[in-house]
C-alpha cells in the first residue's frame, strides 16, 4: 500500500517534439508510443477508484503532440474531480493568436497550471521567443505557470543524460552514492504513469505489472527487489547488488542517478517488469 500517494502524472507519449540531451525519458520525434483517449479513459477510472489522488498532470515526452488526447484527458480528469496541470515545451506555439485559442480551450477542459521548459538544451529545439510568448499568454489568461529552467549542475545523469552529457563531466566514487537524492521511494508522493500501464517510482523503475489498484496494493518497498536496496545504502548498494551478479563497477559517475542508471539497465535482464520499458532506457 501507498497512503502517501496523491498524484499521477501521465506520460500521454514518449514522442517529443525535441531531442534533448539531458532528457532522461529518451523523448524522441521518433517515438510513437502513446496513449488513447479510451487508455486515458480506463486509468482515469482506475485511478478514482483508488479514492486517494487528487492531483494529475500530463507529461511527456511532449503531452502537446497528442493534443486531442491531452485535452480529453483533462475533460475526463475535470468531470472526475481530480486537480489537472501540464508540462510542455512550446514547440507548438505558432502565434499569439493561436496560443491564446488553444490555452483557453485548455483552461475550460480544467488546466489548472501549466509548466514551461526552457533551458541550454530544450533552446537547442525550441526557439525561447515562444516559451516568452506563451507565458505571456497564460499571464493574459489567468493561467498559472512555472518555467522550468534546468542548468548542468541540475542534470539527473540517468536517460539519454547518461549517455551525452556524462563523459566529460567529474565523477565521484561509487562508495559516495548512499541515498536517492530526488525520490521518496519508501512513500512516493506521486508516480507516473505510461502507456504500458506502468507506475514508475523514478522513470524506469516500476511497482510492478498488475493493475493500477493491485501494483500499488501489492508494492512493500522492503520486498521490492530494486527499491530496498536502494533505501537501505541509495545506488551504491544497488550498484554493490549488480556487481554480485557481474556489473562492473566503474571507478567514479557524476551522480547517484548515473550509477542508479547503469546499475539498472545491467539489472533489467533478471526484473523486467521492474526495470521497464525499453522506452526508458534506449534510444
Ligand atoms: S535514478 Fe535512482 S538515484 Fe536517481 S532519482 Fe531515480 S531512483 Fe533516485
Amino acid at each position: 500500500m501507498i497512503p502517501s500517494l496523491t498524484g499521477v502524472h501521465f506520460l500521454i507519449t514518449y514522442g517529443c517534439s525535441a531531442e534533448c540531451a539531458h532528457c532522461f525519458v529518451w523523448g524522441s520525434p521518433d517515438r510513437t508510443a502513446a496513449m488513447t483517449a479510451n487508455q486515458v479513459d480506463g486509468f482515469l477510472d482506475e485511478i478514482a477508484a483508488l479514492d486517494q489522488i487528487t492531483d494529475v498532470c500530463a507529461d511527456g515526452g511532449e503531452a502537446f503532440e497528442e493534443y486531442d488526447v491531452f485535452l480529453h484527458f483533462l475533460r475526463r480528469a475535470t468531470v472526475l474531480g481530480l486537480s489537472a496541470s501540464a508540462l510542455t515545451n512550446a514547440s507548438w506555439v505558432e502565434s499569439r493568436e493561436q496560443a491564446a485559442e488553444r490555452i483557453a480551450e485548455l483552461m475550460s477542459a480544467g488546466l489548472g497550471n501549466l509548466g514551461i521548459s526552457t533551458d541550454q538544451w530544450h533552446q537547442e529545439h525550441v526557439p525561447v521567443e515562444r516559451v516568452d510568448l506563451l507565458l505571456e499568454v497564460c499571464e493574459e489568461a489567468g493561467l498559472g505557470t512555472a518555467r522550468m529552467e534546468s542548468t548542468l549542475e541540475g542534470v539527473m545523469f540517468r536517460g539519454r543524460a547518461a549517455e551525452k552529457l556524462a563523459a566529460d563531466m567529474p565523477t565521484r566514487p561509487p562508495e559516495s552514492f548512499t541515498e536517492c537524492p530526488h525520490e521518496s521511494l519508501g512513500a512516493p508522493g506521486r508516480v507516473h504513469l505510461d502507456c504500458h500501464g506502468f507506475l514508475h517510482l523514478c522513470q524506469g523503475l516500476t511497482l510492478g505489472p498488475g493493475p493500477m489498484a493491485d501494483a500499488i496494493a501489492r508494492f512493500d518497498p522492503q520486498t521490492h527487489p530494486i527499491v530496498r536496496p536502494l533505501l537501505e545504502g541509495g545506488p551504491h548498494a544497488l550498484g554493490r547488488l549488480a556487481a554480485e551478479r557481474g556489473f562492473e563497477l566503474a571507478p567514479g559517475y557524476v551522480d547517484a542517478c548515473h550509477l542508479c542508471y547503469r546499475a539498472r539497465e545491467f539489472l533489467r535482464p533478471e526484473f523486467p517488469d521492474l526495470l521497464a520499458p525499453d522506452e526508458m532506457y534506449g534510444p
